[in-house]
């Protein structure tokens, strides 16, 4: 419940559909990248991203990349996935989310934020009045911030994903 509940949970980007997304009233996605979309570091996405991105924009959804990591990081992945994209963007902090949003072109109606931690990408989302799409992060991270807030979503992950997964993230 609250400002960490996400308003779906799901494994993979890729099973994110258009119908979902017409049905949960949204015209606009911001996406995060890192364990969302690619590994961290790494410029290749997942498989079946790409596709997965152009059939997204063909059904008429308006995308943006969202990311809190570094331009040099965020910008040569977003180029080669053709999205544009605000980098440095502080979630949980609205000032990437507004950033943004003023990429779209037309003012968007209902926003979907699609990413793979709850203190960064579900609680941004619910601060801003967004919705939020929770996907299992995808590879093995470092570092003492992100270990302690992988610590802290156990409980949460638990009650959306349910017991088989409460090892994974
Ligand atoms: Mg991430």
């Amino acid at each position: 419940m609250g400002l960490l509940t996400p308003t779906a949970a799901l494994s993979k980007v890729t099973e994110i559909t258009p119908q979902m997304l017409k049905e949960m009233g949204i015209d606009a996605i911001l996406l995060d990248v890192d364990n969302t979309l690619a590994p961290p570091i790494e410029q290749t996405p997942y498989e079946g991203v790409q596709e997965w991105i152009d059939t997204i924009k063909k059904s008429g959804f308006a995308v943006v990349i969202c990311s809190n990591n570094f331009h040099k990081r965020i910008l040569p992945f977003s180029s080669s996935v053709g999205l544009d994209c605000v980098a440095m963007s502080f979630k949980p902090f609205p000032f990437g989310f507004n950033r943004a949003k003023k990429k779209l072109h037309e003012k968007p109606k209902a926003v979907v934020v699609v990413g793979d931690q709850i203190y960064t990408d579900v609680l941004g989302a619910n601060l801003a009045g967004m919705q939020s799409i929770l996907l299992e992060p995808r590879s093995e991270e470092k570092g003492f911030t992100i270990w302690l807030r992988r610590k802290m979503e156990i409980k949460i992950r638990k009650r959306l994903y349910g017991q088989k997964k409460q090892n994974r993230g």
